[in-house]
């Protein structure tokens, strides 16, 4: 089951670039708060992207089936990719790009564009 997130007060931890900041997390996993400019986007946003995908990579004659997208928005789910408390969108790009180019044979190249 996912922590739902319960942010308290700032603690003293290290950043992304290892400086030591003041930084808010979560009172129950412990999960450090994203304070990063690019704030982490919910499921519907890369469901969004994944029926784009589907249909113009359907002109191109690669076909994307509807359990494709299921299986990647579930191991996207389980990966925890849509947690907008502590990821930042580059993370989160980072996984998208790594699950879709596991179901679906396009280069990441292709799948970069579209975030
Ligand atoms: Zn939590």
């Amino acid at each position: 089951m996912a922590c739902t997130h319960e942010e308290i007060d700032k603690d003293w931890l290290p950043s992304d670039n290892k400086l030591i900041r003041k930084h808010p997390y979560c009172r129950c996993c412990g999960k450090v708060k994203n304070t990063s400019s690019l704030r982490a986007k919910r499921m519907g946003f890369f469901a969004n992207i994944l029926s784009k995908m589907r249909s113009d990579f359907e002109r191109k004659g690669i076909k994307i089936t509807q359990s494709q997208i299921r299986l990647i928005l579930k191991e996207l789910e389980l990966k925890e990719a849509f947690d907008v408390f502590s990821l930042s969108f580059d993370v989160q790009k980072g996984l998208f790009i790594e699950v879709v180019a596991k179901y679906i044979g396009v280069s990441r190249r292709s799948l970069e564009s579209y975030l």
